[in-house]
This record gives structure tokens, C-alpha cells and sequence, in this order.
């Protein structure tokens, strides 16, 4: 009987996964994760992901031991521990899905080689993205740079069906496996004091089950709000389905299905259903940029960016990651990424134009920070993310393009509910005065109870001067080049 090796990677899941078919239809399936710290160099997985991953892995074990295997957990270097897995186990196949991260193609290319040599066949699969990078293409065959036609292009191809899970045979044979507690990847197993991530297990349902709940609840009700809510951070109406694509506990395929299903069921619905397949798309446009260009999570994808004058005051990073920076759209949303290793994404443009506009820290800075906390830490939305606001990016942008935060703040949460939520020292004021506490008479102040400078910050910065600092930075870059 043949036995296939079915490496998990980010692809946690059983439903809808490709390479686990075609190997349950060869014979026996040795179900194997390795956590190689070494592949990714400075992009290993952050805090927040570390604790996702140690959820997500405990939720993929139970459900292949519900269904009579066990997963082979192992750490280290991701060849060397497949040569020994396959030297004891006598598999003659390995298989897994295909990934895109810039360091991916060169570790499958040595399994490949590897195993070649060896004799064992090594297939790779898609279903972490709905187009392949390379399959969708101007029509002079290069790639987009700009998402609309991108995504209007995509749209014309048909994207495959999720396949059903399989009868899958796994292989009889007890293997030597970690135990996953060792890996010392949550908080609370490190001593790392205080545990940042206690309460996480409410707010947050890692593993193949959560994901499909997540987008089960989505698609029920939320999504008819979709094309305007999306925008309100106080609100509910995104499918937070960010963390579960990340790890592949649901395929962009399941997420695409099943909002057709929708579309048909709910018809009123079908424009809200389109506007979230297209952030979806955003999704597909960013790895297909970063499979053109690997250096996108350091290095500006346009070169004139390059000899952007940076000014990276370490205390005003320090403010801004403690949300701690006076203006109060942009610490509620540092604030709720800490505490929930989440944060909305009309924030995560708020924050990320402050830090690069208004405090001119490099994005790399703050690119860093969102990798560390959170949960849906993605190499190639958060690279690509982070250059679209900071104006160096593809299709990103323009530069000019400042938000301010207290316009922001008024506009997205106009009873201050978000800020109130994150910011409890701000929550007695009346909400004319949340966005921009420092307006407010010394009496409104003292009834709500805020002293500024004590209990809450004065603004680090003023807005209109870092405004017109951020511009006369740019005037540096467009004389240059
Ligand atoms: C500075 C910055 C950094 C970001 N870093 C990340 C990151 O590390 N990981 C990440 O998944 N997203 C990132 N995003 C994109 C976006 O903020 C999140 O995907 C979104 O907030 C997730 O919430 P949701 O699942 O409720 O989204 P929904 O609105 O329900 O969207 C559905 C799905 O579409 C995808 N998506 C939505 N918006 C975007 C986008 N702008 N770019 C790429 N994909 C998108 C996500 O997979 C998301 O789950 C970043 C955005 C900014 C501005």
C-alpha cells in the first residue's frame, strides 16, 4: 500500500483541500506539520500568530484523530525532518498545497530536488487562493498593477469548486510526534507576564469549525451591510474571516461558494455579496504582487521611495504602539490591536497614514508591529497594505492622500462609541469633543472626568504642522527623482 506524505502548512484545514484528496485517492496518509522557525529569516510567525497557530493546530489534530489518524507535529528544518519522516516511514509520495510567501518557491523547489533524487514524488496542489499568480494576466500577458482591471479580469476566469473531503485511510503506524505544549507557542506556556492574549478564547474560534461558523454568521444577516457598514469600526458588519484565510482553515473557494449560494437566496443582497468578493480579491491582488515582487515586505515596490527622508523617532513609535498618541480614533485602534490582536481595517489606514504621514516612522516600523500582534499577520496583505497607505506601493494611495484622524474619527464613529470602548478614560465626554478632546472647555473636561497630560494625552504632534511636514517630505523625493 503506497503511503503520502501530507504536509500542512498554511492550510489547516480538511474540507476543500486539494493535495489531501489526491493523496487519501493514492492509499494510506501520513498527516505531518512542521514548524520550521528557520524558512521564513525575519518573518516568522509574530506573537498573535503564534498563539492562532497553536489553536488551529490543536483543532486540525482533534479532527483527524475524530476521524482515526493522528498528526505528526515536528519542528525543525523543513527537508531534513521530511527525509527522516520518509526514510522511516517508507513513504514513496509527498504532497502539499502550493504557497506563495516569498520564501516558499525555494523551499518546495528543494523538496523537490530532494526527493527526486530519492525517487518519491513530490506534488504540489493549489486552493490557498483562488487564482494562481501568473494565471491571471493583461492582455499583453504582465502582470496587473492596479487592482481594478485586475480584479475585473479575475472575475472572467471561473474559480474552481471546493472539493468534498475525502475517505481518507490514514497510516496505521504510530509515529514519533511533538507535543504541541512544547512549542511553547501561546503566552501563558512562555511566562511571558502579563498574558496578553487571556480572554482570546472567547472572542476568537481558531480551526476549521470556527471558520466555517465565521462565515456561516457573515453570510446570515451582516453581509446585507456590508457596502457601508465596512466601514463603521463600532460595528459588526465584516466577517472577521481575516485570521481563519490566513491559516487556511477555510479556502478563498469554500468563502466564494458559498456567497453565490447566498446571492441566489437572497438576490436584494447580491451588490453587499459582490463589494466583500471583491476584498476578497484584494486578498488575490496582493499575492499576485508579491509574487512579482518578493521584496515587498522591505523594500519600497516604487524605487523613489527609496530616499524617502524618514525621520523614526523611537518615542513617538513608542506612543503610537501603546496608543498613547492623543488623538483618539488612533490609539483605540493600537489599543484594540493589543488587546485583541485585531483590529478594523478602516483603523488599520487611520493608524498606519498617522505613523507614516504625521510621525514619518518608516512603515516597515509599523509593519513589524502589525506582524507581532496580529492575528491575521499575512505577509503579502500586510506588506502590501502598509505601502498602499504609505503611498509607495502599487496602485497605492497617493501620497497627498493624509487622512486626519479627528475628520476620520467623526466621520467612522460618529457617537464615539469605538472610542469609548477602547479608550474608557475618554468615555464621559460628550461626543463633539471624543475625536478631539483638547477642544473641549476645562469644565466639559472635568464633568468627564479627563485630565490632559494625566489621564489622557495632549496630541503628540499637531496635525495641520505634521501635515504640512509630511508634504514637504514628499516635495524631497518627487525633486529627486
Ligand atoms: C496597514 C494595513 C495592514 C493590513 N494587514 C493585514 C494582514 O496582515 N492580514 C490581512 O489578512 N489583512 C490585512 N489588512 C487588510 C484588512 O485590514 C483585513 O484583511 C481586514 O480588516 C480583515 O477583516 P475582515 O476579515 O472582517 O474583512 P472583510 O471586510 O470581511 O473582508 C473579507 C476578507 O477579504 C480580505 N481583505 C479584506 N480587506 C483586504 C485588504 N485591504 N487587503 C487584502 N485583503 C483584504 C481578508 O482576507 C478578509 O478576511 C491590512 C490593512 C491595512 C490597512
Amino acid at each position: 500500500m503506497s503511503t503520502t506524505i501530507l504536509l500542512f502548512r498554511q492550510d489547516l484545514r480538511l474540507h476543500d483541500h486539494p493535495a489531501l484528496a489526491a493523496a487519501a485517492q493514492r492509499g494510506n496518509v501520513l498527516p505531518v506539520f512542521i514548524y520550521d522557525q528557520q524558512v521564513a529569516g525575519n518573518w516568522d510567525f509574530g506573537g498573535a500568530s503564534q498563539w492562532w497557530l497553536h489553536e488551529s493546530l490543536t483543532s486540525l489534530s482533534e479532527s483527524i484523530r475524530s476521524l482515526g489518524g493522528q498528526l505528526v507535529l515536528r519542528r525543525g528544518n523543513t527537508v531534513e525532518t521530511l527525509i527522516e519522516l520518509q526514510a522511516s516511514t517508507q513513504a514513496d509520495a509527498i504532497y502539499f498545497s502550493r504557497q506563495y510567501q516569498p520564501w516558499s518557491a525555494a523551499l518546495e523547489a528543494s523538496i523537490n530536488a530532494e526527493f527526486m533524487r530519492r525517487s518519491v514524488e513530490v506534488k504540489r496542489y493549489p486552493g490557498t487562493l483562488l487564482h494562481e499568480p501568473g494565471s491571471v494576466l493583461t492582455g499583453s500577458g504582465t502582470s496587473f498593477k492596479v487592482f481594478t482591471p485586475f480584479w475585473r479580469a479575475a472575475n472572467k476566469v471561473p474559480a474552481a469548486m471546493p472539493v468534498p473531503l475525502p475517505d481518507i485511510r490514514w497510516t496505521p503506524t504510530p509515529i514519533a510526534t511533538d507535543a504541541l505544549i512544547e512549542w511553547q507557542l501561546q503566552p501563558s506556556a512562555q511566562d511571558r507576564m502579563p498574558d496578553w492574549a487571556e480572554g482570546w478564547s472567547a472572542l476568537w474560534k481558531p480551526g476549521e469549525d470556527g471558520a466555517k461558523k465565521a462565515l456561516d454568521t457573515f453570510l446570515e444577516a451582516p453581509v446585507a451591510q456590508y457596502s457601508e457598514g465596512r466601514d463603521l469600526p463600532a460595528k459588526r458588519y465584516t466577517s472577521r474571516l481575516s485570521p481563519h484565510l490566513k491559516f487556511g482553515e477555510i479556502s478563498p473557494r469554500q468563502v466564494w461558494a458559498a456567497a453565490q449560494q447566498r446571492k441566489l437566496s437572497a438576490p436584494q443582497w447580491s451588490s453587499a455579496i459582490d463589494k466583500f468578493l471583491a476584498e476578497i480579491g484584494w486578498r488575490e491582488f496582493c499575492y499576485q504582487l508579491i509574487d512579482l515582487f518578493g521584496e515587498m515586505p522591505n523594500t519600497p515596490f516604487k524605487n523613489q521611495f527609496a530616499a524617502f527622508p524618514w525621520d523614526n523617532s523611537k518615542a513617538q513609535l513608542k506612543a503610537w504602539q501603546q496608543g498613547q498618541t492623543g488623538y483618539p480614533i488612533v490609539d483605540a485602534g493600537m489599543r484594540e490591536l493589543w488587546q485583541t490582536g485585531f483590529m478594523h481595517n478602516r483603523v488599520r489606514m487611520i493608524v498606519a497614514s498617522f505613523l507614516t504621514k504625521h510621525l514619518l516612522v518608516h512603515w516597515v516600523e509599523g509593519e513589524r508591529w502589525f506582524w507581532d500582534c496580529l492575528v491575521d499577520a499575512d505577509i503579502a496583505s500586510n506588506a502590501c497594505s502598509w505601502q498602499w497607505v504609505a503611498g509607495s506601493g502599487a496602485d497605492a494611495a497617493p501620497y497627498f492622500r493624509i487622512f486626519n484622524p479627528i475628520a476620520q474619527g467623526q466621520k467612522f464613529d460618529p457617537e464615539g462609541e469605538y472610542v469609548r470602548r477602547w479608550c474608557p478614560e475618554l468615555a464621559e465626554l460628550p461626543k463633539k469633543f471624543v475625536h478631539a478632546p483638547w477642544e473641549a472647555p476645562i469644565l466639559t473636561l472635568a464633568t468627564a472626568g479627563v485630565e490632559l497630560g494625566t489621564t489622557y494625552p495632549m496630541p503628540i504632534v499637531d496635525h495641520k504642522a505634521a501635515r504640512q511636514g509630511a508634504l514637504d517630505a514628499y516635495e524631497v523625493i518627487k525633486k529627486a527623482s
